[in-house]
């Protein structure tokens, strides 16, 4: 249809996009394979300075969008558009629960084909191996790397975390069937390898002994503190029974699962990150990945890293309290920073038992906070072990930990630090950063669209404000649309 109304001379220059430079990658872009992560000896600090950090310089459309294709740029903003429409998002929703999603129908596919090529392919890195590494492709191009998730959903059962863990450890084959460093983390929600019921009974048992340190948990292994002394403990109000046997023999069991996942990832000499979820599992969260964290972490950079939920009042605390534990242990600590995602059923869960919400009063609290972890983690990395991800699409605290990491020296050749945004979402800030100097990587979720759409959706309703808010993004991508369209008809 358009083939007929725009002359093909202005066609091609929009196809290609002839108007603006191609990418070259440069000393301020990352390369194609920056060193991993798990490199044990960053270099020397003189090359550590990134130029020009502090601006991330969103008014040049043309220098950030420069790896973005016409095609692709005109996707993204129809679909931003779209999922910033709260009604298309419900009807979205209701259609992919709906019945006729459950059998194999034309109508079903006719929505499955819609859904792969417009949402799926925006927010996901691809249905196998082979897309997924293409899709990584594609972003290493532009100077971002990739962390890929399994897009899986809570398991109940000791079959379905069998079945979970196989996609995680399949993960690790392709990222490390990929070149090298071009994927930053391999994620793992402990949900998936470890059944919720018993996920829900282990953070019982560990907020009690926090109330009563004389309760004894016999199955503990060592680990770092998972609680503080402002840590709201309302989700158990009566002392727990002990472990059954078989809950034992289960909790054995998801042991194992993790500790096969993080001896694999230890091979592929990929670190692993743990999502965190809600505070009803966090405690148990929390408690594998300490423990794995002491058997895996060794010398300058960490393996398994948590994630600190910043909008929990007790969250600055915690990561200090953790912090130091970990340091007095010899035990190199990486930590995500992330705001949080379940801020309504979380407040909710509160009211509903007539507790205070665990969530900061105001916004304004979760972003200091945030931005105080930020500031405390980059501190610590700067001159010693550690790691940290600063999952954000927050433009001011991208630009405030950019300039903190510029202050302190710290730039993409450390490796201990790496900001990261959603695939599909915060293109303007991920470049951004990523030409000021930073690694930047886009979480992924990859996997066949049958399996992954829960996912996504579940996905989609946590985060209706973070796509709500796309506007920035979508402003300056019809910015440049409109000047790429200009410099191709002049
Ligand atoms: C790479 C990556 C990994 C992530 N991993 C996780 C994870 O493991 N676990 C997890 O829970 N989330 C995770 N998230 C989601 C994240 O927690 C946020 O939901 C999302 O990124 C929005 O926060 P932001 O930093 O981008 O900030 P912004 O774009 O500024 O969003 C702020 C949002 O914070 C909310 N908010 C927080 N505190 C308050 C408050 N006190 N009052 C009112 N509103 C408040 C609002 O809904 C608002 O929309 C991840 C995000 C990214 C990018």
């Amino acid at each position: 249809m358009a083939t007929r109304v725009i002359p093909p001379r202005i066609l091609r220059k929009l196809r290609y996009n002839t108007a603006t430079k191609p990418f070259q990658p440069s000393l301020t872009s990352p390369t194609l394979s920056p060193p991993c992560i798990l490199d044990q000896k960053p270099p020397s600090t003189t090359t550590l300075l990134p130029p020009a950090v502090a601006d991330l310089n969103f008014h040049d459309v043309e220098k950030l969008f420069t790896c973005v294709s016409t095609a692709n740029l005109l996707r993204s903003t129809a679909v931003l558009h779209a999922t910033a429409i709260e009604p298309i998002v419900d009807v979205g929703t209701w259609l992919m629960r709906s019945e006729l999603m459950q059998t194999d129908n034309p109508l079903r596919n006719l929505a499955l084909a819609a859904t792969r090529s417009t949402f799926f392919d925006h927010f996901c890195a691809g249905e196998d191996a082979i897309t997924a590494g293409q899709s990584i492709g594609g972003l290493n191009k532009a100077g971002l790397r990739g962390m890929l998730v399994y897009g899986v959903e809570d398991a109940h059962d000791n079959e379905a975390c069998d079945r979970n863990l196989q996609c995680f450890l399949h993960t690790v084959d392709v990222s490390r069937s990929l070149p090298p460093s071009s994927v930053s983390f391999v994620i793992v929600k402990i949900t998936a390898i470890c059944p919720m019921s018993l996920l829900e009974r282990v953070s019982d048992l560990l907020r009690w002994q926090k109330k009563d340190p004389s309760f004894k948990l016999p199955w503990m292994q060592d680990s770092l503190p998972i609680f503080s002394e402002s840590s709201p403990l309302y989700h158990t109000r009566k002392r727990p029974e002990p472990l059954t046997q078989q809950e034992e023999s289960d909790l054995e069991l998801a042991n194992q699962r993790f500790l096969e996942l993080c001896e694999k990832c230890v091979q592929a000499n990929i670190p692993l990150l743990v999502d965190a979820e809600h505070t009803s599992v966090q405690p148990a969260i929390d408690y594998f990945t300490y423990a794995a964290a002491i058997v895996h972490n060794k010398g300058e950079n960490p393996t398994v890293f948590g994630t600190i939920q910043t909008y929990l009042k007790d969250a600055k605390e915690r990561l200090l309290l953790t912090s130091k534990a970990a340091e007095k242990m010899g035990i190199p600590m990486g930590f995500k920073l992330v705001r949080g995602a379940y801020m309504s059923s979380e407040r909710k869960l509160a009211a509903d038992l007539g507790f205070a919400s665990p969530i900061h009063n105001s916004i304004m609290d979760t972003h200091k906070c945030f931005n105080d972890c930020t500031s405390f983690m980059l501190e610590k990395i700067a001159d010693g072990p550690g790691g940290v991800v600063l999952a954000t699409h927050n433009i001011e605290s991208g630009k405030l930990a950019a300039a903190k990491a510029h202050e302190l020296g710290i730039g993409k050749v450390n490796h201990k630090m790496e900001f990261a945004q959603l695939y599909g979402m915060s293109e303007a800030l991920s470049f951004g950063l990523s030409n000021a100097g930073f690694q930047v990587s886009k979480y992924m979720p990859f996997g066949p669209v049958e399996t992954v759409m829960p996912y996504l959706l579940r996905r989609a309703e946590e985060n209706r404000g973070v796509l709500a808010a796309s506007g920035f993004d979508r402003k300056l991508m019809r910015k440049e649309l409109v000047r790429r369209l200009r410099a191709a008809v002049y």
